[in-house]
């Protein structure tokens, strides 16, 4: 063989060599993209800490926000129990996180439905009356979590549990703007007074939460 052969040969195994670690390259970029946190519709995490009521942290330090449902703030009645019982059930466990039509909040934290060894741990949360159910006007209201979580709310309400349970300051009445999830009392200072005669009225506060509203973060019902 001839040494100007030999050196084209050569040549040659350097170029296939090139273009098989290209191929490679491409279909590991393509696999990684697939196998991404975001792209399955029931992705699997870990739960490696529990931050509060309705918050966890996944392992690589993502946090999920559980949608729908709001759990009581630190120094707020039963913001202990609440982390317990999410603890109990997902701390160190694989999740099934489920998304809706929004991924993410404006602080970066992942929103989802969260199951662990199927178990909609957003469900039991309502159940036991430590959470209240959390809609917003974006929220996915054809889905069947949502319809589950709110019949979650309307169980507690009626076996008086947990949040249900508590003493409250009671009104003559509740307001709730029209298209608005928030319920309010009559003297709410986030509710301008020209709104007060467009809004929704409801005799008990249980009323409107049963129709799946929640109590306004200002003057809390
Ligand atoms: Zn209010």
């Amino acid at each position: 063989m001839g040494r100007k052969s030999k050196r084209s040969g050569r040549r040659s195994a350097i170029r296939w060599i090139i273009i098989a670690v290209l191929v490679i390259l491409i279909l590991t970029v393509r696999l990684v993209e697939e196998i991404g946190p975001e792209r399955s519709p029931s992705d699997r995490f870990v739960v490696s800490k529990v931050i509060d009521g309705d918050t966890v942290e996944l392992l690589g330090g993502d946090r999920l926000r559980l949608l729908s449902i709001d759990t009581p703030e630190r120094d707020d009645p039963l913001y202990d129990e609440a982390r317990e019982l999410l603890t109990g059930l997902a701390l160190g466990k694989t999740a099934d996180i489920r998304f809706a039509n929004r991924r993410r909040d404006r602080y970066g934290r992942l929103l989802g439905y969260l199951y662990v060894d199927s178990l909609f741990v957003n469900q039991i949360i309502l159940e036991n009356g430590l959470g209240y159910l959390y809609l917003f006007k974006d929220t996915d209201l054809d889905r069947e979590e949502t319809s589950q979580l709110l019949a979650a709310q309307r169980r507690a309400i009626d076996r008086k549990v947990g949040l249900w349970a508590l003493p409250r300051e009671a009104e003559e009445y509740y307001l709730a703007l029209p298209n608005s999830f928030r319920m309010h009392r009559p003297g709410c200072a986030s509710l301008r007074p020209s709104d007060k005669s467009r809004c929704r009225r409801f005799s008990t506060r249980e009323e409107g939460m049963y129709e799946g509203l929640s109590p306004c973060r200002n003057c809390c019902p």
